[in-house]
């Protein structure tokens, strides 16, 4: 409710003020020269006009979108102290006729003012010492739309209307007034039209009447000062005349100049009209422009000219019979600026309302993925490190990981010479062990082979099969790495498989083709039992040490089309339990969006598993 109230008293002064700046110009200038400072009814106070009139459209805008909310609301605060203060005193003074808060839209008495103000002070006070309390309207990643949006739309009106005349206009002298009906008490005329008052200057005789009773068309021109007014317009001013002099239209300029003001005027513009004398406040609320052109057709203001853009003669028999445009522009203008902005809103809501239901949906999934599979990271030594220099990895990786336990399973999988002694130096709750291969052989004279019943014999509790560079270099067919399966499943022993394709074959397409083809070659024959101590690690073997990641989109497509074929052939749960990792040129820097992937549960790391700080960073992708 604060918000609300604020926020639209904000915006509804901003934009009187930003729609009518000279207007506002006027009431600060009437402060001005109540403190006697010597500045001029001119451009500085149409820059101040503009100004507070932007910032409190500004603030308004904030407030109402719940925007930058800290800031808008202690500065709403300070705004309404200090206004709360002006008011206070003028309440107290009587220093100016209207404190000018709404501009000429709405006149408040200094009492109502300054009970107003107090009202708002304490539901600014209440939103500044509550920021968080004001509903956010837009998200604060497309807030900026918004203030943009104002800040453009509250500069180009206050321009428009200095420049020309105020899109709305709020004076007395609207189009569609009667200055006549008001003068002769009328009770449905603005009453504020009863001080329409223009002097002849010589005599002091009131010519009021005669211009408002006056039949058919009559044009004033309004010239507050003449001292100030601009005279570049002044040939057009006098085509004006001599077509109202050949047409016997009457003519007249309104001045507050004194004489010597009226002698300088017509020396320097070659004015032969008639010209009145009338008080200065009153004509700066006939047109917001000096000089500025007023039209009446039998007393009713029909239409208004500023200096920029006066009448030309021709065509202006038309405008003479033309009804007085009495708008529909402040519905025009608030919907230039409500609509767009409530199109910001929406839109910013379904985006918002999709992200939110993006974020829920991989929640969920997160939530499933960490449930059913097992996060892993694991690191593939392949034939690097002496022993001592491998117990010594090992032993560092063991004490980076005590001192930081992992969010994930971690696993090493080491050459064969490596494994007892690091079985001795890791703790098996943190770091999992294993080989990098085994012997498609039970036991026996296979000189140089190390079995699967030796490998666990070490305590290690994984090993690698199907490495593309024991494929490549050994010539592991998948006829060998089904026996290799089978004996490390039967040793109890999880196996880390690898498949992947060679970049002939990825850029021929045959990606899935090839990775499907080395699944069922090696692992289709196993039960589901069997199966559930399988890891996938999918490794296109043109990523792996060159350097170069497959996307984190291409690893996600390819664990998404292996999770699919092992739901075919295994069944949906046995899909979702299984892990796959992914591997080729995993580091730090690459493995959280990796691994963000709904289908990636993980990597088998090569050369960034050789230092204990390049492994840790993949690990700590999964905080
Ligand atoms: C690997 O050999 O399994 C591997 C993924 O290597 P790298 O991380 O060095 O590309």
């Amino acid at each position: 409710m604060a918000q609300l109230v604020v926020g639209f008293t904000f915006l509804a002064s901003g934009f009187v003020k930003v729609a009518d700046p000279m207007g506002m110009a006027h009431k600060l200038h009437a402060y001005t020269a109540y403190w006697g400072l010597p500045v001029s009814d001119g451009f500085l106070m149409e820059v101040g006009a503009v100004v507070m009139g932007v910032a409190e459209f500004m603030l308004g805008v904030y407030v109402v979108l719940g925007a930058r909310r800290r800031m808008a609301t202690a500065a709403v605060a300070v705004v309404m102290a200090a206004m709360t203060v002006l008011t206070a005193w003028i309440y107290a003074v009587n220093p100016v006729p209207d404190c000018g808060c709404f501009g000429d839209a709405l006149t408040l008495t200094h009492g109502e003012t300054l009970a107003k103000n107090v009202v708002l002070l304490l539901a600014a006070l209440y939103l500044a010492t509550h920021p968080l309390r004001v509903k956010r309207m837009v998200s604060e990643r497309n807030g900026w739309i918004t203030s943009v949006y104002a800040l453009v739309y509250a500069i180009t009106l206050a321009l428009y209307s200095l420049h020309y005349l105020p899109l709305i206009d709020f004076t007395p002298y609207a189009p569609g007034a009667s200055i006549r009906k008001a003068l002769e008490g009328s009770a449905d005329a603005d009453q504020r039209l009863a001080n329409f008052y223009l002097a002849d200057p010589q005599g002091g005789e009131d010519l009021s009447y005669q211009v408002a009773e006056a039949q058919g068309c009559v044009f004033l021109l309004v010239v507050p000062q003449t001292e100030v007014a601009d005279d570049g317009c002044n040939d057009r001013i006098n085509d004006l005349y001599d077509y109202c002099a050949d047409h016997s239209l009457p003519f007249y300029m309104a001045t507050a100049s004194d004489s010597t003001g009226r002698a300088d005027w017509c020396d320097r513009t070659g004015a032969a009209y008639p010209i009145l004398q009338a008080e200065d406040t009153e004509l700066q609320a006939m047109v917001r422009s000096n000089p500025g052109l007023l039209l009446l057709r039998d007393g009713v203001v029909v239409a208004k000219w500023s200096n920029n853009n006066l009448p030309e003669v021709e065509g202006l028999e038309a405008r003479l019979q033309a009804l007085p445009d009495k708008g529909g522009a402040l519905w025009r203008l608030l919907a230039w600026f409500f609509l767009p902005l409530l199109l910001v809103v929406v839109a910013d809501a379904l985006w918002i309302g999709h992200k939110f239901y993006r974020h829920h949906i991989y929640v969920k999934q997160f939530k499933l993925k960490r449930i059913m599979r097992k996060k892993i990271v694991a690191g593939n030594w392949k034939m690097n490190k002496t022993l001592q220099e491998g117990v010594a990895l090992a032993q560092e990786l063991n004490e980076a990981l005590t001192a930081d336990k992992p969010n994930c399973d971690v696993v090493i999988c080491t050459p064969f010479i490596h494994l007892a002694p690091v079985a001795g130096v890791i703790n098996p709750e943190l770091v999992g062990l294993g080989a990098e291969n085994c012997a498609d052989k039970v036991s026996g004279a296979y000189t140089g082979e190390v079995s699967a019943a030796m490998v666990r014999s070490t305590g290690a509790t994984h090993v690698i099969l199907g490495h593309s560079e024991r494929r490549a270099y050994y010539h592991e067919t998948p006829e060998i790495l089904k026996e290799k399966v089978n004996l490390a499943l039967e040793n109890n022993l999880e196996v880390i498989f690898c498949i992947g394709e060679v970049l002939e074959e990825r850029e021929a397409g045959k990606q899935n083709e090839v990775v499907k083809a080395q699944l069922e070659g090696s692992l289709f024959d196993l039960t589901a039992e069997q199966f559930s101590h399988i890891i996938l690690a999918y490794e296109p073997v043109w990523a792996i040490g060159t350097g170069k990641t497959a996307t984190a989109e291409q690893a996600e497509e390819m664990h998404a089309f292996i999770r699919q074929t092992i739901a075919d052939k295994f069944g949906a749960e046995a899909a979702e339990n299984v892990s796959i990792l992914y591997g080729g040129s995993c580091k730090p820097s690459n493995a959280k969006e990796i691994f963000s992937k709904e289908n990636v549960d993980g990597g088998l790391i090569g050369g960034a598993a050789l230092k204990v700080a390049d492994f840790k960073g993949i690990i700590d992708a999964w905080k």
